[in-house]
């Protein structure tokens, strides 16, 4: 028999399975959409050989699709820039319990869920910017100041259908109950120099060119453009100042972007180990540094820009709170005419 006839089925069933032999993967589907996110990303492909697939969209359309897919979806990280919208994916029914790995527990509690769906992956704190120069801060030391006489036609705030606004609204329906928060909704708006429009950094470029006064803001947007390669951004960030609402009371509201581990998770394990890397001391020093966000690995240090602002006192409300009161404060926000 000829050689050659009987290696050659061989030769073929091993190329075969050198061919079918699956790739290490993991899917994310992100509604965080930063360069320093895809930089980690490549990092952990580099040391692990697991190949990160991204999809990056807006959480609630992220949310919408993963609900479509139901048990075929493909995802196995789910990561969000708004903590209402994790605990939506949880009470959807969409995230796993994460096993209480020690690099996971040593995130502090009031930054991962109670009941171990996700878990944050950096802190960033809803804080009050204003021009120095026409507003004397002691007229500002809470959210609730905002609404007052005193700023009418000299507050600018984001839409209320940004995610960061919704969270804080809710917050301020926990802690002063849905008819303040009403209240607090309508003075607020009679408040607003212009028609909410823009993001966080087109706030700060209005108060720059002298629109407004005063509005609020994501800490890290605040960072970003002091540390902007554009000279122009560089300039109306360094025009502002900041401050921490609330250090005599409850604390500044803050939020977490976080990440939970889909329930019908083909990888899994991979999507853990992607966790895992992410709140490692050295990336969560990396999105500090770069992102100029919070770390939630008490053992990273911050970027010396949040240590220059210093330490703060953050509201320590159950962040679950914040979803349950979604519903509620977009009602609110549109009874009050904030759009
Ligand atoms: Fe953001």
């Amino acid at each position: 028999m000829n050689i050659k006839i009987v290696l050659l089925p061989l030769v073929l069933a091993t190329f075969a399975i050198s061919c079918t032999k699956p790739v290490e993967e993991v899917n994310v589907y992100s509604g965080r959409h930063y360069a320093s996110d895809e930089a980690l990303f490549a990092q952990f492909t580099e040391e692990t050989g697991i190949k990160v697939n991204l999809i990056k969209a807006d959480s609630d359309q992220l949310l919408g699709r993963l609900e479509i897919e139901g048990e075929k979806s493909p995802a196995d990280l789910f990561i969000t820039p708004d903590v209402s919208r994790l605990s939506r994916a949880s009470s959807l029914g969409l995230l796993a319990r994460l096993p209480e790995y020690d690099w996971l527990m040593n995130v502090p509690l009031m930054y991962r869920d109670k009941n171990g769906f996700w878990t944050g992956l950096t802190m960033r704190a809803r804080v009050v910017v204003y021009a120095p120069e026409r507003i004397d801060s002691s007229l500002i030391s809470s959210y609730e100041d905002l609404a007052g006489d005193k700023l009418k036609g000299r507050l600018i705030m984001r839409s209320i259908q940004s995610q960061y606004n919704q969270s804080l609204l809710a917050s301020i329906i926990v802690h002063d109950g849905e008819a303040a928060a009403g209240n607090w909704v309508s003075d607020l708006v009679s408040n607003f120099a212009r028609e909410p429009q823009g993001n966080d950094r087109d706030q700060m470029k209005a108060i720059a060119s002298g629109i407004a006064d005063v509005s609020v803001v994501n800490t890290y947007y605040l960072g970003q453009m002091l540390h902007s390669a554009n000279e122009e951004e560089r300039r109306v960030a360094a025009s502002l100042s900041l401050l921490f609402p609330n250090q005599h009371d409850r604390g500044t509201h803050v939020n977490v972007s976080g990440a939970g581990v889909l329930r019908n998770a083909p990888n899994s394990k991979n999507a853990l180990r992607l966790l895992e890397f992410l709140l490692s001391k050295s990336s969560q020093e990396y999105l500090s540094n770069s992102n100029f966000e919070y770390p939630v690995n008490p053992d990273a240090q911050m970027a010396e820009l949040l240590r220059q602002w210093g330490v703060f006192r953050a509201d320590t409300i159950d962040l679950n709170q914040l979803n349950a009161r979604l519903d509620q404060a977009l009602m609110i926000a549109r009874t009050g005419g904030w759009k």
